[in-house]
Formats: structure tokens, sequence, C-alpha cells
């Protein structure tokens, strides 16, 4: 059998990673994508390499069709792509929505809208019967991120939307379509937002008492895009801790 091909956007880093080395243990061959870190990207392809199947990191800034165009031709080089996680995403600075400047909801809508609907674009040209998307949303959808970043939550439940939408659209095609709804996950994303013990302190008001890890996270995405999830469709599973 043909191995599966996947691209994950912002693989180098977080969820996105995690994903790739759960992905590479179950022989997926894969293309990741990232931003501006080579080395870290490139650190993580090499790790992977290492346990035979094949990398590729690309530099692919998902803003920008024609680097996700590239993305997706250096997957393709792989083989037939089979599988996209659609996972490169950004906040802002966390604090109340009166002081969202007008730039960082450009860049969040930008990245976390377009970038994901350019690259289920591009997924949805290419690939064929038994292929998977798999969107990372947030439980923030449904939460609303009050006195934090009410803008990204918003964002956020259009990428359950898009997957919503699109499941139908493929699902004729035999392409299935589904988001995985992290909780508060421990990566350098709340760092980024200032805020770099936001797990540590959210604790207290997770269910589960405790931010998930992101190979938790990555567990239910690889399960998504395998086989075990064939009449799996349309669906948004949440992974967060009982947020
Ligand atoms: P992270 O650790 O900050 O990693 C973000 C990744 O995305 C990096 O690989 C980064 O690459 C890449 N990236 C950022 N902007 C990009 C762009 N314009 N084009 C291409 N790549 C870009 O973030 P994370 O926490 O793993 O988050 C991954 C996804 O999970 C996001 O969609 C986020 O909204 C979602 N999520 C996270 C949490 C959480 O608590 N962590 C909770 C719910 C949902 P560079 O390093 O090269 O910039």
């Amino acid at each position: 059998m043909t191995p599966p091909v996947t691209v994950i956007t912002g693989g180098s880093r977080g969820i996105g990673a995690a994903t790739a080395r759960r992905l590479a243990a179950a022989g997926h061959h894969l293309a990741l994508g990232y931003r501006r870190d080579h080395a870290t990207a490139e650190a993580v392809a090499t790790e992977l390499r290492a346990t035979g199947v094949r990398v590729v990191a690309v530099p692919a800034d998902t803003r920008d069709p024609d680097q996700v165009s590239a993305l997706f031709d250096a997957a393709a080089a792989l083989g037939p792509v089979t599988g996209l996680v659609n996972n490169a995403g950004i906040t802002s600075p966390i604090g109340p929505f009166t002081d969202l400047r007008v730039d960082d909801l450009r860049e969040v809508v930008d990245v976390n809208l377009v970038g994901y609907v350019l690259c289920a674009q591009q997924a949805a040209h290419r690939m064929t019967d038994g292929a998977a998307i798999v969107n990372i949303s947030s439980v923030a959808a449904t939460l609303g991120s009050p006195g934090e970043y009410v803008h990204y939550a918003a964002v956020k439940a259009a990428t359950d939307a898009l997957t919503i939408g699109l499941a139908k659209e493929l699902a004729p095609r035999g392409i299935r379509v589904n988001a995985v709804a992290p909780g508060i996950i421990r990566t350098d994303i709340h760092a980024l937002s200032g805020q770099p013990d936001r797990p540590d302190r959210a604790a207290a008001r997770i269910p589960l008492g405790r931010p998930g890890e992101p190979d938790e996270v990555a567990a239910a995405v690889a399960w998504l895009l395998s086989p075990d999830a064939s009449y799996t469709t349309g669906a948004v599973l949440r992974v967060g801790g009982g947020l």
C-alpha cells in the first residue's frame, strides 16, 4: 500500500510538531509548513526522517496563495496528498475587546481564516477519494474568550462553519473534513500572546484540573485522519479537558 502523505501547516512547533510525530509513527510521509523559524522546522524534519518516513520542511506563509501552492507541490513530490492538518494559527495580545487594534484583528483573520481557506482549497483541488482534512479550531469558538480575545474566538467559530460546509461539499468525492477543538494546551502560543503562564493559571477552571499537552491533541487529529474514522465527517471533536 502507498503510504499516506500529509501536509501540516505550522508543523514546526506546538500542536503541529506533536501531530507530525504521531503521524510519522503511523507511517505518514509529511510536508511541514512554517513561517519563519527554519531551524526549528528542519530539526523536527531531521528527527522524523530518522524514523524512516520522508519529511520536507517548507517555508510557507499560509496567508500567501503562491506559498500555499508551493507547499502542496512539495508534498505531492512525496506521493499523492491524502491529508491536510490546517493548524498554523496565531492569537494577538490578550486583553479586553476595547483594546483590540485593527492590525491585530486583520492578522488573526488573515492567518486563522484566510490561511485555512487557501490550504483547504489546495487540498480540495488535489485530493481524491479516501483523503481527509482536519482543521484545528478551539474551544474558544463556543466559549467566546471574554476579556482575552473575543475576535480570535469568532474566527475559530468560522473554522467550525468551514468544517461543516466543506464536509458536505466534499463528501460526494469521498473526502472527509473534521475539526479538533483544543482547550488550553501547553505551547508557545501563550507566551506569544503575552501570558506564558496562562496554561498553569487556567488549571483551576479546567474540569480535569490541568492544561493539555500537544500530544493529547495530536492523538485526536491522527484518529480523524485514519481509516478508523471512515464514517466521521463534519465533526468538531473537543479536546479540552472538559472545557
Ligand atoms: P504555536 O506553538 O505558536 O505554533 C504555531 C505554528 O504556526 C508554528 O509552527 C508557526 O511557525 C506557525 N505559523 C504561525 N503563523 C503562520 C503563518 N502565517 N504561516 C505559516 N505558519 C505559521 O501554536 P499552537 O499552540 O501549537 O497552535 C496551533 C493551532 O492550535 C492554532 O490554530 C491555534 O489557534 C490552535 N489552538 C491552540 C491552543 C493552545 O492552547 N495552544 C488552544 C486552542 C487552539 P513559525 O514558528 O515558523 O512562525
